[in-house]
């Protein structure tokens, strides 16, 4: 067990005797919550995402059953879901959030897998709703303890357990998110980003040097959707670009096989949203790679600039930012030691992502969220993180 964790583990320990009378987890299964550093809206368009497993996790205790039952316990919630393993499971109607253990449990079994019954204890440090995923960090971490607690010798590949927690969420929490948050979770490694090809889910880990540089996560507290309408139009006009570069290029099968004079070459065939929309997608792609070239160069400088034009171009091309957002970013960008900021997820509100020189954190964290207090009359929850190991057991018998 690693030190660093050792209050940590013995809170839960503590909790979940008080949950469950009597029992003794046999062991932790711990799940990173993520951050996007670059690559916005371009997972859809099978392109490049660079991102980082972080040091804010998921915990689920757990102990063995007689039975085939799974409970639940949300320390976040405060509530308790129990079903009987089936992978004719349907979501619960009266408690959203335990849909995502049900939605894994299902999708394992179908799948093939033999379950058995277990008390599962969960007991997240990945805030809720700001971006960093706290959604794959509970099912990656939950889908982790229910294969551990039935098959421990047994480890599943990364990707499939990856398709399996996106698979729960789309059709469990009835959220169509991608398969990057579950990727990232399950393949970070510490000190290092998650260099992510959406088109056939091949990662590159990429040396992060986090002595150098702080993560440091701006939550505008603005409520951001990612069923809402707008992600949808998004995707829309993308799929509508695409298929007018595909007439006259045909391998051009997504955005992300497209290059900027491509895009120019078919203007006059695209309405002007359309056109521009395309335009971040493409320059973004590229961005992605010139920025996990410029982070294998340790440089961490180039790697900032390219998020801020990242942001410019959500902001102005693609329209996904908004007034808080942009003022984070903004402010930021004025701080010094900051390398750089940008939106990240999907928009509409949600969190900036900065990099900056650690000594000047501090000071970053102060200014920018006295000058958005001052501006909105609500603060920003401000995050420090560092890139993580995704996932690991910590062995308690
Ligand atoms: P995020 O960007 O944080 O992933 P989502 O809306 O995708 O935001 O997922 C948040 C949802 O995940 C919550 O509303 C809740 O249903 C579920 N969730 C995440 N962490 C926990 C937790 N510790 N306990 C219970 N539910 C959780
Ligand atoms: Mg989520």
């Amino acid at each position: 067990m690693c030190d660093g964790y050792s209050s940590l583990v013995k809170e839960v320990l503590r909790n979940f005797v008080e949950v469950y009378p009597g029992q003794r987890p046999a062991f932790i299964s711990r799940a990173s919550g993520r951050v996007e550093l670059i690559g916005g809206h371009t997972d859809y368009n099978e392109g490049f995402v660079i991102a980082a497993a972080i040091d804010n996790s998921c915990w689920v205790a757990a102990s063995e059953r007689d039975d085939d039952k799974i409970c639940l316990y949300s320390e976040l919630v405060k509530e308790g879901h129990e079903f009987i393993l089936s992978s004719n499971l349907e979501p619960a109607d009266d408690c959203r959030w335990a849909n995502y253990g049900r939605g894994v449990a299902a999708m394992l079994l179908q799948e093939g897998l033999t379950l058995r019954g277990a008390n599962l204890y969960i007991a997240s440090e990945v805030p809720i709703g700001a971006g960093l995923s706290s959604s794959a960090a509970l099912e990656v971490s939950l889908a982790r303890a229910m294969i551990h607690i039935s098959q421990p010798e047994y480890e599943m590949e990364p990707i499939r357990l990856a398709q399996i927690c996106q698979k729960a969420e789309n059709s469990y929490a009835n959220s169509p998110c991608g398969i990057m948050d579950q990727t990232v979770s399950i393949m970070g490694r510490k000190d290092h980003a998650v260099f992510l090809d959406c088109r056939d889910v091949s990662v590159k880990a990429l040396p992060f040097d986090s002595g150098n540089c702080s993560i440091m996560i701006f939550n505008s507290m603005v409520k951001h959707e990612i069923g809402g309408g707008e992600y949808g139009k998004r995707r829309q006009k993308c799929e509508q670009a695409c298929a007018v570069l595909n007439k006259k290029y045909p391998q051009v099968k997504a955005l992300r096989d497209a290059s900027e004079s491509m895009l120019n070459s078919v203007k006059d065939q695209l309405d002007s949203v359309t056109f521009s929309r395309a335009s971040h997608v493409i320059g973004e792609n590229a961005r992605v790679l010139a920025a996990g070239k410029a982070l294998s160069q340790n440089n961490i400088a180039e790697f900032g600039r390219l998020m801020t034009k990242s942001h410019c171009s959500a902001r102005d091309l693609y329209q996904i930012s908004c007034e808080q957002t942009d003022f984070l970013a903004e402010q930021i960008w004025q701080c010094e030691g900051a390398y750089g900021a940008r939106i990240m997820g999907g928009g509409f509100g949600g969190s900036v992502v900065a990099l900056a020189e650690p000594d000047a954190a501090e000071n970053i964290s102060q200014k920018v969220h006295k000058a958005y207090k001052d501006s909105f009359d609500i603060g920003c929850d401000i995050y420090l993180a560092r890139p993580w190991q995704g996932t690991e057991f910590i062995e308690l018998k």
